[in-house]
Formats: C-alpha cells, structure tokens, sequence
C-alpha cells in the first residue's frame, strides 16, 4: 500500500529524516513511537505531501508521488489525515465540515455527500450534532468530527499525528474508541501516538523513530516487552 524508500528530508542546515525506508501492507495498522522531535510528524507529513521531501522515493499503489499538481491531488485522495488539533474549519457545521472535501475534491452532489456524512457521524457517535459548530463540542467529540470528515473521503489509508495529545483525559476513550472500530474494520493506519496500551492492543506493528531515523520495529509484544535498543528502553522507562 506505501512504500517508503530512503527518505530524506532537511529544513536547512536540520536533517530531520536520515533515511527512512518502511513498507506498510493494505490493512495493517502501524503505530509510530518516539521522543518529541524525533521526526514523526514531519514523517507523516512527507506521506501526506504536506512537506516536500528531500531525496528519496514514497510509493502509494505502487505510484511514486511526484510533483506534479495532479498527481498531488489524486494521492491526498487516496491518504486522509487527522491532526492533533483536529483543524475544523470554525465557520462551518459539522455536516458542512465533513461534505467539503466529497463536494469540492470528489464533486460528489451536496445530498449525496450529505447523506454519507450522517452515516458518518452515526458511525462516531455524533449524529445529533451535525449542525452544531466545532466550538459548540469537546475536544473528544472534535476529534471525533475530524475521523468522519477523514473518512467522508473514503482513503485508501488514514495518518494520525497524535489525535488524542491535545485532549482532556477523560476524552481519549471516547476517540480510540473509534479507532479501534476502524483497525477492526480493515482500515489501514499509521498512528503517531504515545497511548502504548492502546499501541499494544491495536497495532500489528511499531515503529520506534529516533533523531530521524527508524530505530527499532517489530510486534508490539517484541518492542514493548523486550526492546534491544537503549534509547527505546529509556523511552519506554519514562513514558510507561
Ligand atoms: P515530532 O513530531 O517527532 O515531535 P517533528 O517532525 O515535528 O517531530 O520535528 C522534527 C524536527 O524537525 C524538530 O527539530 C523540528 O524543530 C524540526 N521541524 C519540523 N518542522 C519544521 C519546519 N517547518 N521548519 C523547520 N524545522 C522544522
Ligand atoms: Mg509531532
């Protein structure tokens, strides 16, 4: 499904990524661990063609992500994105929030993209606040907001940079809850996350990223209960 091959990518004289080479199967739920500034998000951004990178190769089905504009647009088709800090538009509903993309990118008609967004929401649990604003909700519920308007798309794969980071505790349940439908569903996932419970139970893989480059993988059972690498274990020491 992606294929990464030695990436590269520096933000002047900053080498954030030192050679990065993954392979992630169709369905397979991957979760990428590692210190703040390790290069994950950047990583994810790469994928997503958010940053440009450096040097190197990203494969989606098999195409190289290349700079021309069509080939973009056809690619971010194909990967959706949930952020840390949800990034709704604040002037739009939440239907509305979840139809833009279907409507503007897909050219799917408004009722169409209406009546899968409801889907959608019911799906997150949300139905009743399809017209609502995002200020109106919980950081929870946003998140929530976000999966639904990633999945209106109908991606191919699905990148998630800390989607629970920025909420309140007792909010973080309610938003693996949903992830844990969707690994089960088949959906593929890479998740920058450092809920290593949650890790454990869902992911088929980690993916351990330090200063720029892939440290350790493996299972979670092999990296959780048994890292060889020391910076692994002091990580896994201060975040357990
Ligand atoms: P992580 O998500 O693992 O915390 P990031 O990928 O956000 O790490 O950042 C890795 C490094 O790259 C950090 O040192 C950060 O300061 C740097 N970096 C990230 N984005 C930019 C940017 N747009 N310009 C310059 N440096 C950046
Ligand atoms: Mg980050």
């Amino acid at each position: 499904m992606i294929e990464i091959k030695d990436l590269y990518k520096r933000f002047g004289s900053c080498e954030v990524l030192k050679g990065i080479n993954m392979t992630i199967e169709r369905g397979e739920v991957v979760c990428i661990i590692g210190a703040s500034g390790s290069g994950k998000s950047t990583l994810l951004r790469c994928i997503n063609f958010l940053e440009k990178k450096t040097s190197g190769e990203i494969y989606i089905d098999g195409e190289a992500i290349s700079k021309k504009k069509n080939n973009i647009n056809a690619m971010r088709k194909k990967v959706g994105m949930v952020f840390q800090h949800f990034n709704l538009f604040p002037h739009k509903t939440v239907i509305e929030n979840i139809i833009e993309g279907p409507v503007i990118v897909k050219k799917i008609p408004k009722n169409e993209a209406k009546n899968l967004g409801m889907l959608l929401l019911e799906k997150v649990g949300l139905e009743d606040k399809a017209n609502q604003y995002p200020a109106m909700l919980s950081g929870g519920q946003k998140q929530r907001v976000a999966i639904a308007r990633a999945l209106a798309m109908e991606p191919e794969v699905i990148l998630f940079d800390e989607p629970t980071s920025a909420l309140d505790p007792e909010l973080v349940g309610e938003v693996l809850r949903v992830m844990r439908d969707l690994a089960s569903e088949g959906m593929t996932m890479i998740i920058v996350t450092h809920e290593m419970g949650f890790a454990k139970e869902v992911a088929d893989r980690i993916i351990f990223l330090n200063e720029g480059i892939i440290a350790e993988e493996g299972s979670p059972l092999e990296l959780f209960e048994n890292p060889s690498h020391e910076r692994l274990q002091t990580f896994l020491s201060q975040i357990l």
